[in-house]
Parts: structure tokens; C-alpha cells; sequence
């Protein structure tokens, strides 16, 4: 494996990271520095290594162009806090104010250039643009670490092209986040059960082709599973239905039978007559699932599928949850998630691996209250993970890997 330590001895060396930075901001305020921490270690090996660190990153969707609201300044100034010491801030990637701060390091110091979206060679279709950009960035080092797990389903300049014109390794993070998705996919501890919810099956018919025949159960709730259950010819009154996805859905249902895959639905569902919104005090009604009303739309699975849902995880060795169960955002709808993300925290405490991917779910569990080490893992990177466990080759990954 291309890890850190293949690079041999960084002692001066200019190490270019590629880290994921890509918090939320509210104006020029961080509301939520956790991929800024979760940067951190990599970053802290390679300065006691003796290198000279700089990063690079993106923030947010800037056109190609320089835009201040998308600046990485202040996450530059957050790291520096969280570091206790001093990092340097590029105000360009790869143009004079780089070289200058490049060539100001001294071996250990860390230095963070502006956001790398503001050059439209970065994320453009065009591997001559791309490459010309990356051989601009390729001059401000000599080794290239790969640690942003968010980005590596890009084929990007400074996720894929960099690699190819430096000797390259992975960090430590996306050397973790691949193991662990590795362990769901090849040789899973067994009972091996995949729980799925959140908004819509369109979503995440990958996910399901490539996990329906290596799990033992298949937990389904979330705004998905109401496609299901008309799939079994139930009436979902307003609930969220995807038409189109009814023979798919149905599909399914038949494909993991044949299988001997074991396929959980909700018998009953927490209903309320409107979606949940300001100005309305929510009103849920628990229905079983054959007995929706028409004017009714589903909103989380109930209490008893949720005790259901529950015990089919309890044996679990292996678990990999993607969706919400409800419209956890809204209190009242939010027990089915709780109830499954109490069930993980279990499989954890028992030995066994249980694994949270995907933006919302990862949000559900901290918005809960779950303490994050009580899940194997939480997926920083929803979109590249749901891309690998869909079986897609993740280009920032390949890249590494190649002979
Ligand atoms: P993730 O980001 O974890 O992959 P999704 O984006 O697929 O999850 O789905 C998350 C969203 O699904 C949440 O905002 C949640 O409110 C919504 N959701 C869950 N259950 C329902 C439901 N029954 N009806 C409508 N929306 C739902
Ligand atoms: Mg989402």
C-alpha cells in the first residue's frame, strides 16, 4: 500500500496534501470545524516527519475564479488555533504569493494556499487543462500526500493529475475510510445487515445492486421504503412515492428472495396529514403500513417496526446504514433513527463493525446526540463512499494503487 512511509525520509522535503476543508461557513464563521480536526493528524505526521507541509483544498462550488466569499482564510486561521502555532496562508495557488510562501517554510511548518476551485484547471473536463494546472502545482513540491476522502471520486487536478507527476501516498484518513468500506465489501463479517432510508430509492439504486447480494438482511425505511410498499401493492396516501421506481422496487423484493436475503419493511408507519413545517405543530398518528390514509404521508417508520428493526441488527457482526429512517430533523419524527442508531452503538459495544455513511445520516447521529465513537465509523465523505460501495472505481484512489 502507498502509505506515508513509502515516501522515505520527508526531512525537507515539500509535501503537498490534499486535505477536505470544505466546512460550512456562516459568512466568514465556521459552524462546524469537524473535517478541519479530522485533517489534523495527517497534517501533524508529516511536520514531526520534518516536512514542509503545504495544503491544498477547495471550499464550497466558486466558478473558476477567485471569489472572497469562498476564501480559505479563516479555516487557515482555525487550524492555526486548533494547532496551538503559526500557518502560513497562501492568496493564490499556484502564483507568486505560493512560491513565496512555499519557499518561506522551514522543514515542519505548515502552510495552507487559497482555495484551489479559483482555478477553473481544477475541476475542468479537459485533460490538457487540467494537466497544465496540475503541472503548476506539481512545482511547489516534491511529494504529494492524497487525504481527502470527500474528493477522491473526483477526477480533479489536485486529487488525480497531481499523482500522476509526483511520487504519491495516501494519508491516513483515506488510507482509513477505504479499509473500512473494504471491509463491506470484500469477506464482511457475517450477520452482515445493510440498513437503508433517507429521501429517495433513485438515489441510491447502486448502493442496493451492489450490497443486495453480499448482505444477510435488508433493512428498508426512510421516504424510500413508501415506493416499496405500493410496490406490495399498498396505498401510501401522499407519501413520498418514486412511480417510476415501482418495478425496480419490486425487482428487489424478488431478487433478494431468491437470494435468501431477508428484506425488513415497516408493518407500521408514523403519519401526519402535512409535512412538517414552522408554522404547524406536527401531529403524528401511528398507521399500520397496509393502512395509510389518503390524506396522510408517512414520515417515520413506528414504534414497533422500529423495535423490529432493532432486533434484526442485535446479532449483527457487520452493519453499514445509509438514510434516515424519518424526518429525523423534526422531533417528533426522529424515533426510528434513534431507535437504528442506538441499535449500531450496540453492535459497536458487542465487537462487531457498524459503519455510518452518507451526509444526513452522519448529521442525524451527532444532531441525536450519539457520541461518535460509538459507531466503527462515520464516513466523512458520503458521495465517494456510496460511489465505492456501488462498486465505481474512485479515480483518487486508482491513481495511488496503480503499478
Ligand atoms: P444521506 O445524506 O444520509 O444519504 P438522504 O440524503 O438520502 O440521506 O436522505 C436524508 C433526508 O431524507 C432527510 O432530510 C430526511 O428528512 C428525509 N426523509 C427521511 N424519511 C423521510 C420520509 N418518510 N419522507 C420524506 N423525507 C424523508
Ligand atoms: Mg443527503
Amino acid at each position: 500500500m502507498s502509505d506515508i512511509a513509502s515516501l522515505g525520509d520527508l526531512t525537507g522535503k515539500r509535501v503537498l496534501v490534499r486535505s477536505d476543508l470544505n466546512v460550512p461557513l456562516d459568512g466568514t464563521t465556521i459552524t462546524d470545524d469537524g473535517r478541519i480536526r479530522a485533517s489534523i493528524p495527517t497534517l501533524l505526521e508529516l511536520s514531526d516527519a520534518g516536512a514542509r507541509v503545504v495544503v491544498v483544498a477547495h471550499l464550497g462550488r466558486p466558478s473558476g475564479s477567485p471569489d472572497p466569499k469562498f476564501s480559505l482564510r479563516p479555516v487557515a486561521a482555525r487550524l492555526s488555533e486548533l494547532l496551538g502555532r503559526p500557518v502560513a496562508f497562501a492568496t493564490d495557488t499556484v502564483g507568486p504569493s505560493a512560491s513565496e510562501t512555499v519557499a518561506g517554510l522551514q522543514d515542519g511548518d505548515i502552510a495552507v494556499l487559497e482555495n484551489v476551485r479559483f482555478n477553473d484547471g481544477e475541476t475542468s473536463k479537459d485533460d490538457a487543462v487540467r494537466g497544465a494546472f496540475a503541472d503548476q502545482l506539481a512545482q511547489l513540491a516534491d511529494v504529494f500526500v492524497s487525504d481527502g476522502f470527500g474528493v477522491v471520486h473526483r477526477k480533479q487536478a489536485s486529487v488525480y493529475d497531481i499523482a500522476l507527476r509526483l511520487p504519491s501516498a495516501m494519508g491516513g484518513l483515506v488510507a482509513a475510510e477505504v479499509d473500512v468500506l473494504r471491509r463491506l465489501t470484500d469477506h464482511p463479517e457475517r450477520p452482515y445487515v445493510v440498513v437503508l432510508g433517507g429521501s429517495k430509492v433513485s438515489d441510491k439504486l447502486g448502493v442496493i445492486d451492489n450490497l443486495i447480494d453480499k448482505a444477510d438482511k435488508l433493512l428498508i425505511g426512510g421516504g424510500m421504503v413508501f415506493t416499496f410498499l405500493k410496490a406490495q401493492g399498498h396505498e401510501v396516501g401522499k407519501s413520498l412515492l418514486e412511480a417510476d421506481q415501482l418495478d425496480t422496487c419490486t425487482r428487489y423484493l424478488t431478487e433478494a428472495a431468491d437470494r435468501g436475503v431477508e428484506i425488513l419493511l415497516p408493518t407500521e408507519v408514523v403519519v401526519d396529514t402535512a409535512f412538517p413545517s414552522g408554522d404547524r405543530e406536527p401531529q403524528p398518528v401511528v398507521v399500520p403500513a397496509s393502512e395509510i390514509p389518503a390524506d396522510a404521508l408517512g414520515l417515520d417508520i413506528g414504534p414497533e417496526s422500529a423495535a423490529a428493526f432493532a432486533a434484526a441488527l442485535s446479532d449483527a457482526r457487520t452493519v453499514f446504514w445509509n438514510g434516515p429512517m424519518g424526518v429525523f430533523e423534526v422531533d417528533a419524527f426522529a424515533d426510528g433513527t434513534r431507535a437504528v442508531a442506538q441499535a449500531l452503538t450496540e453492535v459497536t459495544s458487542a465487537g462487531g463493525l457498524s459503519v455510518v455513511g452518507g451526509g444526513d445520516s452522519a448529521a442525524a447521529v451527532r444532531q441525536l446526540g450519539f457520541d461518535e465513537a460509538a459507531f466503527g465509523h462515520i464516513s466523512t465523505g458520503g458521495g465517494a463512499s456510496l460511489e465505492f460501495l456501488e462498486g465505481k472505481e474512485l479515480p483518487g484512489i486508482a491513481v495511488l494503487e496503480r503499478d
